[in-house]
């Protein structure tokens, strides 16, 4: 049956998402209320936003007081929660300087800006950034430019120029495309919105090798892998190398929204008035962020992203053998994926809805998994449990 919310949404709001029909009010922990009172297990958690879980005490706690000291100043003035922020995370990373802003796109266009300042300054003007086909950098029309994806790109076309898609996890196809107009390469350590693709384990090696060779800066779109999504607090930090310039959201709020740039001193080339925000590192959502991260160091949580992580990728690898039409599992710490043989993901995730868990279709033949990082092993074996009946019942045929 259809909720009022519901229909009010398809009347009032722009068509842009694909909905589950359900309309959440409360969360806490891994566990979501609907406006029905059903709960759910809840392994979407908001696309790898909610990394310790809904309305967790530490950021609460930290929002509320925030709220009632100081929401919001603008730029023109100093803040302590920006300035907590930015020290912990710098101290907490091979980056030295941060810029707050207010999502993933935002932080990765000012990324990118950051690499053509770059550009300007030391390599003659070179504008040009290499991006990686399937990959996913964000909405702006910039950063659909970026984005290796046709699906984005089609829609909107003629695109922002100074983007070059090559293939992914191939070293040489970014060599080929290095020309004397490019300032950098920007990848995702692991591909999410493209179906979490891990590359083979020399790539990011080989690509931090060959901006070295050549002098341009190497960026890396951790917001989605990074504040402990893989395993490590950032994903660099397993494939031995370290970029120029770092990109952070999703996770760093705790459900806040929150985006930072974060560069090496060589790079944090910006002089004042080169590039701002009006609500970017506003005192409300820093308190969030410095509440997570501090959450995250204090309790290693990131460490339980990988342990559980390895135990929920070896649960589901075990199903391959009782569901042949299972092709692959894949994954990287709470970040993970179970491809099918057909298309079949749409039923699945309604199937595992109906008995209480929510996950995500990444592709039409592909399952995402973003728990809260948070979790143990038996919401793990909970989760598997009904995806192994989600999948008895709806998806020997292919549809
Ligand atoms: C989600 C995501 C973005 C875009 O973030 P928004 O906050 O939606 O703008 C960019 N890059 C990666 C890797 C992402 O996963």
């Amino acid at each position: 049956m259809m909720s009022d919310w519901q229909e009010l949404e398809r009347k009032y709001f722009m068509r842009t998402f694909d909905r589950t029909p359900l309309t959440l009010v409360r969360g806490q922990g891994a566990r979501v209320r609907d406006d029905k009172g059903r709960e759910y297990l809840d392994f979407v958690g908001g696309w790898a936003v909610n990394s310790l879980g809904h309305c967790h005490p530490a950021v609460a706690a930290a929002v509320t007081e925030q709220v009632h000291t100081l929401i919001q100043t603008s730029n023109q003035f100093y803040t302590i929660p920006q300035v907590r922020l930015a020290e912990l995370l710098v101290r907490n990373s091979c980056l030295d300087r941060v810029f707050f802003c207010n999502s993933g796109a935002e932080a990765n266009e000012g990324a990118v800006k950051l690499a053509r300042r770059y550009g300007k300054r030391y390599l003659n003007g070179a504008y040009e950034v290499i991006t990686a086909i399937g990959s996913f950098h964000g909405r702006t029309l910039a950063m659909v430019a970026a984005s290796g994806q046709a699906k984005h790109q089609q829609p909107y076309l003629p695109l922002p120029a100074g983007f070059i898609n090559v293939e992914y996890d191939n070293v040489e196809a970014i060599k080929a495309a290095t020309t004397d107009r490019v300032c950098a390469v920007m990848l995702e350590p692991v591909q999410g919105e493209g179906g979490v693709n891990i590359p083979h384990d020399g790539y990011l090696a080989g690509v931090r090798a060959w901006c070295d060779q050549r002098g341009i800066l190497f960026i890396l779109d951790e917001i989605q892998t990074g504040m402990g999504r893989t395993g490590t607090l950032f994903a660099y930090q397993q494939y031995g190398v370290e970029p120029d310039i770092m990109t952070l959201a999703k996770g760093l709020g705790g459900g806040v929204p929150i985006g930072a740039v974060l560069a090496k001193e060589r790079a944090s080339v910006f002089s004042p008035g080169e590039h701002g925000s009006t609500f970017g590192g506003n005192p409300l959502a820093c308190a969030a962020g410095y509440a997570t991260l501090k959450f995250m160091l204090d309790n290693n949580t990131p460490e339980n992203a990988g342990r559980v992580g390895r135990y929920f990728i070896s649960r589901l690898d075990d199903m391959k053998q009782r569901f042949p039409f299972i092709v692959q599992v894949r994954g990287r710490g709470l970040l993970v994926a179970m491809e099918f043989g057909g298309d079949i993901a749409q039923s699945v995730t309604a199937a595992c809805l109906e008995r209480g868990l929510l996950v995500n279709r990444v592709k039409p033949n592909a399952l995402r998994f973003m728990p809260p990082l948070i979790i143990g092993e038996d919401e793990v074996d909970e989760a598997v449990g009904i995806l192994e009946q989600a999948l008895s019942g709806t998806a020997v045929q292919e549809d």
